[in-house]
């Protein structure tokens, strides 16, 4: 079997899994093409510039000093059984094992279900066509769907997470999403903000526009009243 493929580390974060100290290993390779991406380094399948052993051994000298270990990309699930017996290896060191997903893989989230034990899964436009608009795949839309109806299945931790790019969402969409979350029963959502990476000349985006959805009140009230919890990360 092929060894996964790293490009990417943090050594210690607070934000990247709810309520845990952590780390994160960042895969390379992704199905997605977000034009918001900003990631893009990660996006190529190709030979990461991490050798996993050296990681692996990196993440063993962590044992009692962080809780949880992130598996973030590009897409990690993108690599398929590789990742899965490496997840294994960290779980087995006693982490929480936490997974950032674009659901485009809902086959492989369900065989590594059994490790994973919290996932924060993007949930980026409000259909197959605003989700091809804004990814290049229109699949992505039901990939997620069905990522998301299984993680639910399993009852285990999640956050499921809107980016609010102006271009591909609207005020009207992230509340229609949101109650179709609510209607499923995911307790917790989070809100993000767009912020953009670089100058995009062809389309862009004001600062009032990407604001909007945090400066709506009437919005924010009807949003958090659907939720155990709802974050809005400006
Ligand atoms: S799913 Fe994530 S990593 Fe992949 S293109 Fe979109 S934003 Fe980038």
């Amino acid at each position: 079997m092929k060894e996964i493929q790293i490009g990417g580390l943090v050594s210690f974060t607070t934000i990247d899994y709810p309520g845990k100290l952590a780390g994160v290993v960042f895969l390379v390779g992704c199905p997605l093409r977000c034009a918001y991406c900003s990631n893009s380094h990660l996006l190529d399948v190709r030979d990461g510039e991490y050798d996993p052993e050296k990681v692996f051994d990196w993440i063993k000298s962590r044992v009692g000093k962080l809780e949880a270990i992130v598996f973030s990309g590009g897409e990690a699930l993108m690599q398929g059984d590789a990742l899965l017996e490496y997840m294994q290896r960290v779980k087995n060191l006693g982490f929480n094992i936490g997974l950032h997903t674009n659901g485009f893989y809902p086959e492989t989230l369900q065989k590594a279900s059994q490790f994973i034990d919290w996932i924060g899964l993007d949930f980026k436009a409000v259909n197959k066509d605003k989700y091809k608009e804004l990814t290049g795949f229109d699949l992505a839309y039901q990939h997620m769907l069905k990522s998301l109806d299984i993680w639910l299945q399993t009852g285990k931790d999640m956050e499921v997470r809107m980016t609010c790019d102006p271009r591909y969402i609207s005020k009207q969409d992230l509340l229609q999403i949101a109650h179709e979350l609510h209607d499923k029963k995911v307790p917790k959502i989070a809100i993000q903000k767009y912020i953009p990476y670089k100058e995009e000349k062809d389309c862009p985006t004001t600062a009032d526009e990407r604001a909007q959805f945090f400066t709506d009140e009437k919005l924010k009230e009807e949003i958090n009243s659907l939720f155990e919890s709802v974050t809005w990360r400006e």
